[in-house]
């Protein structure tokens, strides 16, 4: 377990902010890799980032025939650049008809909210990718359902 002992996420643990505040973590994981410091937070939010690839994802394909649990997510470009946080669901198998104006197909992770470069387009795409992996609106996220949503995806 790695608890914050300063700065803006004091006395939380990473499993806490990972789920409160994705965006700022990851600009602090970035920054404390180029700087080569905090190695131990470094290693548990590499951790943390792990697991949360096999969260189970409670959102079905775009496809109008399909069904089958989303894996992937596509974006709308922004027509100022960059993507918009407002994504669509996508299976293995399908994806957007056109290919034109929209992102890649990105996997259904916080690590996706990098794609996004303004910080309130990261903030809305993390509530959103929260309450694909299950986290409904409104959820207090104290540090104990934070440990426990990461100790289900060990
Ligand atoms: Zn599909």
């Amino acid at each position: 377990m790695y608890r914050f002992k300063s700065g803006q996420f004091e006395d939380m643990i990473l499993e806490q902010v990972m789920l409160r505040d994705a965006p700022d973590l990851y600009r602090l994981a970035d920054w404390a890799e180029r700087e080569t410091i905090l190695q131990d937070m470094r290693d548990h939010f590499d951790e943390l980032r792990k697991r949360l690839a096999r969260a189970p994802i409670h959102e079905h394909c775009s496809h109008p025939r399909c069904g089958k649990t989303a894996k992937w997510l596509t974006l709308p470009k922004f027509y100022r650049g960059g993507w918009l946080p407002d994504p669509y669901y996508w299976c293995g198998t399908h994806g957007p008809q056109e290919t034109d104006g929209i992102s890649p197909k990105l996997p259904i992770h916080f690590d996706t909210i990098k794609a996004l470069s303004d910080k309130r387009s990261q903030r809305e795409l993390h509530k959103r990718l929260r309450e694909v992996l299950g986290i409904t609106k409104g959820t207090r996220i104290t540090e104990e359902f934070a440990r426990r949503f990461f100790a289900k995806l060990r």
